[in-house]
């Protein structure tokens, strides 16, 4: 229900995308429920899918595929948003290797693998989790070692959609031991390895709590041979391969996440205008139209944010990475309440699988997790946000003084730089009886004085070594300050710090 609105930003073709792909997902439907008691891998969707051109939408289209080179994020956001309504057929669909050949494959490596995965005639996978080595994607001990003509690859991957059903996998392996090269991140290196390599064996298939029709496993490389065309970029740029595609990747999984979230509602809406209980349908009672508004409005406001981060990619704006991580982070969590919502009020109905929306919910539950968990998200985009805010946040907080105190003097005076440093930090303590200062703080505030100069270092030992100072230090650097107590009662007497406001009269 959430697809039919769209935006004023897209373009003509992106909307006739739109209209295209969700009448074709509303055509599928029925076929990729019955895949659900199946435990059936849909491959006539798959090969439809393919038929249609949807696997080529970030392909460019000299290679068969649907791209032009521009407006990447929206197209896949919008078919997988489609799509996402559609359990079956969604799961099975990924770009992911496709992406990544595209963007860093070499002439032979385009020609001989793109126009087979934009059909949906070739199967693509992509390898990176580790039996030990998941969210910490750098760790993983899968290992290329050189031998004449090429590599032999050791190793296993694990939760690997399309086990056993690729033609190709995207694998990631370590080519370096190196502790440098693991610290800047060029020990890995990206190999495309054909599914029918001698010793590339399926180890496991997994049987998992939603999604059914995925076929997913674990692959044991054992001494297999790659010839050195089969790696994709140089070596050392698997880290930067592997991540090239992260933030069209979140933004397109938000809005698949959407289109399940949208396909939820939609069920439980129909449903609760059929269901009579206290001589109404359900859809008339005040609290069930609280909650089916409140899961429409977060469902809505999601939704633009997903797109908003899509165009913001496709446009090229700097740092959208903030907006594309946030995208997947809320869309997963908002779907996945809103599935609960639609389930719940569905009763009993809800939670039998003769209606769509107990797979939804169960499906949805891999999004928590998939495409970066969203507790390794909130860590990035809490460090994507203090980059994106870094003068913002360089700034004092405000603290407001009432007017019968002094404010503050903007650069103390006094002869002797640890006399300066105390009652800075005194004065501070008036502002903010809780806090450091940080080094920017003394910087700005202290104009006159080198905060990284030695005698700033010096000063601030003196005063440490009197017990007149607390320096808090990150390994060996200084990076914040505050008065201790016998700091601050030698920089002044205690009426200095005396703040009782004019309404506490029995305190004056
Ligand atoms: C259905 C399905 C399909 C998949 N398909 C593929 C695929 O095709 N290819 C592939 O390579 N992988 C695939 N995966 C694996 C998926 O990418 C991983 O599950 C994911 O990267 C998390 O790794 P993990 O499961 O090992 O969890 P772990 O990394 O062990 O994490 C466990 C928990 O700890 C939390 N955690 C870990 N590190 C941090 C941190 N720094 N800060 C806060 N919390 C943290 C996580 O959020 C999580 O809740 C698939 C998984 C599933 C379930």
């Amino acid at each position: 229900m959430l697809h039919r609105t769209t935006f004023d930003w897209w373009s003509p073709e992106e909307r006739a995308l739109a209209v295209e792909v969700n009448a074709f997902a509303d055509s599928m439907r029925e076929r990729n429920m019955a895949a659900m008691w199946s435990h059936d891998v849909p491959r006539d969707t798959i090969a439809e899918l393919g038929r249609r051109g949807y696997f080529g939408a970030v392909i460019p289209q000299a290679y068969g595929g649907m791209s032009p080179g521009t407006g990447d994020a929206t197209r896949l956001s919008i078919i997988m948003e489609a799509l996402g309504r559609i359990p079956g057929a969604t799961m099975a669909f990924g770009v992911g290797c496709a992406f990544h050949i595209a963007t860093h494959g070499t002439e032979d490596q385009k020609q001989r693998w793109l126009p087979g995965l934009a059909a949906g005639t070739t199967l693509g996978a992509v390898a990176v989790t580790e039996p030990y080595a998941g969210s910490d994607a750098g760790g993983i001990a899968t290992f290329a070692r050189p031998t004449p003509g090429g590599y032999l690859l050791n190793g296993r991957k694990r939760y690997i959609t399309h086990t056993g059903l690729a033609d190709v996998y995207l694998v990631y392996a370590a080519t370096s031991t190196d502790p440098a090269s693991v610290k800047k991140r060029t020990h890995l290196s990206a190999f495309l390895v054909p599914a029918d390599s001698p010793r590339l064996n399926v180890e496991r298939l997994y049987d998992l709590g939603g999604s059914q029709y995925l076929r997913n496993g674990v692959l044991h490389f054992d001494d297999v041979f790659l010839t050195e065309d089969a790696m994709l970029g140089a070596p050392g740029d698997g880290w930067s391969v592997m991540t090239g595609g992260l933030n069209v990747e979140r933004v397109a999984v938000a809005c698949k996440c959407i289109g399940m979230m949208g396909e939820s509602l939609a069920t439980s809406w129909q449903w609760l205008r059929r269901r009579w209980q206290f001589g109404t349908s359900l859809d008339r009672l005040a609290t069930i139209r609280a909650r089916m508004g409140t899961a429409l409005a977060e469902g809505i406001s999601v939704r633009t944010t997903a797109y908003h981060a899509a165009h913001l990619l496709d446009t090229g704006a700097e740092g959208s990475g903030l907006e594309a991580s946030a995208a997947k982070l809320l869309a997963a969590e908002t779907a996945l309440r809103g599935a609960s919502t639609a389930l719940e009020l569905m009763g009993a109905d809800g939670y039998s699988r003769h209606y769509p929306v107990f797979q939804i919910m169960q499906d949805l539950r891999l999004y928590q997790v998939g495409a970066g968990s969203n507790d390794v998200l909130r860590g990035l985009i809490f460090r994507l946000g203090e980059k994106r805010f870094v003068e913002i946040l360089a700034e004092e907080p405000m603290a407001i003084l009432p007017p019968t105190l002094t404010p503050i003097t903007a650069e103390p005076t006094s002869n002797s730089l640890t006399d300066t440093i105390l009652r800075l930090l005194a004065e501070t303590y008036r502002l903010h009886p809780g806090l450091h200062m940080t080094l920017p703080d003394l910087r700005r505030r202290l104009p006159a004085v080198d905060v990284d100069s030695a005698d700033f270092a010096e000063a601030v030992d003196t005063l440490e070594s009197k017990e007149f100072v607390s320096v808090a230090r990150r390994g060996s650097d200084v990076i914040g300050l505050r008065p201790t107590y016998t700091g601050l009662d030698a920089a002044h007497d205690s009426a200095y710090f005396r703040l009782i406001p004019d309404w506490a009269t029995d305190l004056q």
